[in-house]
C-alpha cells in the first residue's frame, strides 16, 4: 500500500451522484488538505433518483450533476467527469470499461477508489446492483484496460497513452484493511451530503446514521473512542 506522500492524484469512480459522499468524502477532504489532487468519475446522472414528482424527470440529470459539483467543492474537488450511463440499468459493459479507462488515462491517478463488485450481505443497501457494476467495470478499467494499448485503440487515437494505476481502494467492503481517520473532516462530509438536496430530506437523521457507521468502522480500525473513520479494502494493481 502506498503512503499518501507517494500519491499525487486519486480518482474516485462511483455509480451515482452522492455515492462518493456517503463512501469516501471524509477521506477525500483529508487527501485534498494534504495537497493531493482528487478527481471524480460519476458513471450515471442518478436520473432514476429523487422523490419530488413535481420535478420533470428530464431535469434530474442537470440537477444531480450540479449537486455533485457543489458537494465536491466542499471537500476540495473541482475535476469531475460525468459519463451519463443509464441509472438503474447499469452493467459492466465493454463501453463502460472503455469510458472509465478513458478517464483513468486523462487523470493518470496512482490510486483509484471504487465500489466493491462483491455484494455486502451485512449491508445490502451499499450493494445496489449499479454499485456492483460500476465497481466491476472500474476494476476492469484499471486492469487491464487502461494500461493495455491494444484493447481500446480509439483511446490511443484520442492521444491518451496507457496508464497503470498502482492500487485500488474498494468501498463498502466486508473486509476493510485500510482506514482513514475522518473525525476532523466529518462536518465537511455531512455538508457534502447535504448538497444533494434532491435526495436527502432529513440531514439530522443522515448525520446520526453516518456518525454511527463511521464510528463502527473506527472501532474495527482500532482507533481511540470517539474517533470516526472510513474503511477500504486495498488491492495492489501495480
Ligand atoms: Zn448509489
Amino acid at each position: 500500500m502506498l503512503a499518501d506522500e507517494e500519491i499525487e492524484r486519486i480518482l474516485v469512480v462511483t455509480a451515482h451522484p452522492d455515492d462518493v459522499d456517503f463512501g469516501v468524502a471524509g477521506s477525500v477532504a483529508t487527501w485534498t488538505d494534504r495537497g493531493i489532487d482528487v478527481s471524480y468519475c460519476v458513471v450515471t446522472d442518478g436520473d432514476a433518483g429523487g422523490f419530488d414528482p413535481d420535478v420533470p424527470r428530464s431535469e434530474i440529470p442537470a440537477i444531480r450533476r450540479a449537486e455533485q459539483t457543489a458537494a465536491a467543492k466542499i471537500v476540495g474537488v473541482t475535476d469531475l467527469h460525468f459519463l451519463g450511463h443509464p441509472d438503474g440499468r447499469l452493467v459492466a459493459s465493454i463501453e463502460l470499461r472503455r469510458d472509465i479507462a478513458r478517464v483513468i488515462r486523462i487523470v493518470r491517478p496512482q490510486r483509484v477508489v471504487c465500489q466493491s463488485p462483491d455484494r455486502n450481505y451485512q449491508r445490502i443497501y451499499a450493494s445496489h446492483p449499479d454499485h456492483l457494476a460500476a465497481g466491476e467495470a472500474a476494476l476492469c478499467a484499471v486492469y487491464p484496460d487502461a494500461r493495455n494499448p491494444f484493447t481500446f485503440t480509439e483511446l490511443m487515437d484520442e492521444g491518451l497513452d496507457p496508464w497503470a494505476v498502482a492500487e485500488v481502494w474498494m468501498m463498502a467492503t466486508t473486509k476493510p484493511d485500510a482506514f482513514v481517520d475522518i473525525t476532523d473532516a466529518f462536518d465537511r462530509k455531512i455538508a457534502a451530503l447535504q448538497a444533494h438536496e434532491s435526495q436527502i430530506t432529513d440531514i439530522d437523521a443522515g448525520r446520526d446514521m453516518v456518525r454511527d457507521w463511521t464510528s463502527a468502522v473506527a472501532q474495527v480500525g482500532a482507533f481511540a473512542d470517539g474517533r470516526l473513520a472510513e474503511g477500504f479494502m486495498v488491492v495492489s494493481t501495480a
